[in-house]
């Protein structure tokens, strides 16, 4: 089915505003169930932040840079002949990364229409509790009337304002990121979560000047401090210049030209780019939400119980614009359940996401695996009756290369109670991306240490050493 320009229905069963990992997931499982469904996203691009400007371009991302280290360690270290050093071509690669997402966004729309959701390009807002009114591209209006609305209009980057920070405006935030035709040469990146030690690892391995600005002396501060640690220290000794308790206080230049950043500390650093990673806020503006009196709290996330509901019968909001957990796994399953719950047969029942043990995973240099409690709260959770068991060695892969090539592993278990239950899995080092997944199932189940040490080890991985523990 093609996107459409007017309503199909005198009355919908269901409307999610917002086309992105959430709301496609929640309006497909609700027409699977044969209702009449309808899609609103106000972006060109169908598919959300995951597809266009998040998970998907950045694992390509991710990957690049993944290989330029490879190509360093099969020349240094693996005896490959012809080797150079690896220069990336950015501006050729682009392109092509573009096409692909491209390709996803019409994949994403076929499937809205073999599930026959109706999707309306446009820009939804809520005129009452049953009805959102669609301004499409060219400016026209129409109303949409329904059962139930989901909000699932995610979130953007925050940027400081010209206020906070004179001159802002001349960083880029992480939408910018991928729209950069040219790799810069020297860049600096701001903040300490997820993308900011993500893209400072990209920039890094493909070579660009890095300087990461953090407020505080290590990055995730809300991860285990075994992960803080360990990926701090191998970020400075890869070459990232990391500018600790230190903030942006301006900057000056011009957008294009190179830029001059005074920092908290006295010092200034001119570099080619400046890129925003300082955290996301929800998109619940001009969605008629306040007029409606849905709840929203002072970050302006959407407040919603345990199973999606907001304070208004009938309104729902899932993944990032109801503020935890901000990952399109979380998205996707929160929707599909949500729409068990309204739409599904009996068996469903009062179907919900739990939001406990949700495994997450960074595509830093190396990679971070967790699930669970981390160190310092299991202790203030269960007291004495914590144990940790870790280990720190070098992947096998590493044994051949440089010195200053070895990137550190290091795992960490997470246990309680004198029937050790796992209620931590904390992971730094090559493949830990992948080696996490099966981890995280153990957790939900409620593993033991024992259960851990009953299960044969694979040899020779990285992961075999979280079953082989002492
Ligand atoms: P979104 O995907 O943001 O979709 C919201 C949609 O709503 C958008 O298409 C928007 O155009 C539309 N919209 C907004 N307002 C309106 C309106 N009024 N009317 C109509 N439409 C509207 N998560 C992971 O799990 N793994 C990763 O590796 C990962 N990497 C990331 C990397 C980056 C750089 C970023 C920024 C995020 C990353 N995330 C990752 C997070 C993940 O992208 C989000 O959690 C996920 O996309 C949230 O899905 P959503 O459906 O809630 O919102
Ligand atoms: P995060 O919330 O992960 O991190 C932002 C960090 O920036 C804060 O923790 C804070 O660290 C620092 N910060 C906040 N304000 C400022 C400031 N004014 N100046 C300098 N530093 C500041 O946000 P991100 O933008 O990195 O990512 C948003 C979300 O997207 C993530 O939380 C995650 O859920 C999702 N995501 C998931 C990915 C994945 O699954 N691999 C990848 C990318 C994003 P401190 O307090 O230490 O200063």
């Amino acid at each position: 089915m093609a996107p459409v320009d007017r309503p199909q229905h005198e009355r919908y069963d269901y409307i999610c505003i917002g086309g992105g990992s959430g709301g496609v997931a929640s309006s497909r499982r609700a027409a699977s169930y044969g209702k009449k469904v309808a899609l609103v996203d106000a972006s060109p691009h169908l598919g959300g932040t995951c597809v266009n400007v998040g998970c998907v371009p950045k694992k390509i991302m991710w990957h690049a840079a993944d290989l330029a280290d490879r190509l360093r360690h099969a020349a240094q270290g693996y005896h490959f002949e012809g080797v150079p050093e690896p220069k990336f071509n950015w501006a050729t690669f682009k392109p092509q990364r573009d096409a692909y997402i491209r390709r996803l966004n019409k994949i994403y729309e076929n499937n809205l229409g073999k599930e026959q959701v109706e999707y309306h390009p446009g820009h939804a807002r809520l005129t009452s509790p049953t009805s959102v009114e669609v301004t499409r591209p060219n400016g026209q209006k129409y109303t949409l009337n329904t059962e139930h609305i989901t909000i699932a209009t995610g979130g953007r980057p925050t940027v400081p304002s010209e206020d906070d920070v004179p001159g802002a405006s001349l960083g880029i935030d992480s939408d910018g990121f991928f729209d950069l035709e040219e790799q810069p040469k020297r860049v600096a990146v701001v903040g300490a979560g997820y993308i900011a030690v993500e893209f400072a690892g990209v920039f890094n391995a493909l070579g660009s000047e890095t300087h990461l600005f953090i407020r505080h002396d290590k990055v995730l501060r809300t991860f285990d401090p075994m992960l803080q640690d360990t990926l701090t220290q191998w970020m400075e000794h890869s070459g990232i210049k990391i500018h600790k308790k230190s903030g942006v206080q301006r900057v000056e230049g011009e957008k294009g030209k190179p830029l001059t950043i005074y920092n908290t500390n006295g010092e200034t650093t001119e570099v080619d780019c400046l890129v925003w990673a300082i955290g996301r806020h929800a998109n619940t503006e001009n969605l008629g939400l306040e007029e409606l009196g849905v709840k929203l709290d002072k970050k302006g996330d959407v407040v919603v119980d345990e199973f999606q509901n907001s304070d208004v019968k009938n309104i729902y909001a899932i993944g990032d614009v109801q503020g935890k957990a901000l990952l399109t796994p979380v998205a996707i399953a929160a929707g599909r359940r949500l729409s068990n719950r309204l739409f599904g047969p009996e068996k469903f029942g009062d179907d919900k996401l739990s939001y406990e043990n949700i495994a997450t995973v960074i595509f830093s240099h190396p990679t971070i695996g967790t699930v669970g409690l981390t160190e310092p709260e299991a202790c203030e959770k269960y007291g004495k009756d914590v144990k940790i068991y870790k280990s720190s060695f070098r992947s096998l892969y590493f044994s051949q290369v440089p010195e200053d090539h070895k990137e550190p592993t290091v795992y960490k278990l997470v246990v309680v109670g004198e029937e050790e239950r796992v209620v931590g899995v904390h992971i730094i080092g090559m493949g830990s991306d992948e080696v996490m997944q099966g981890f995280a199932v153990a957790v939900k189940m409620g593993a033991r240490k024992q259960d851990l040490d009953d299960t044969v080890a694979i040899h020779p991985t990285s992961a075999e050493e979280l079953v082989t523990l002492r």
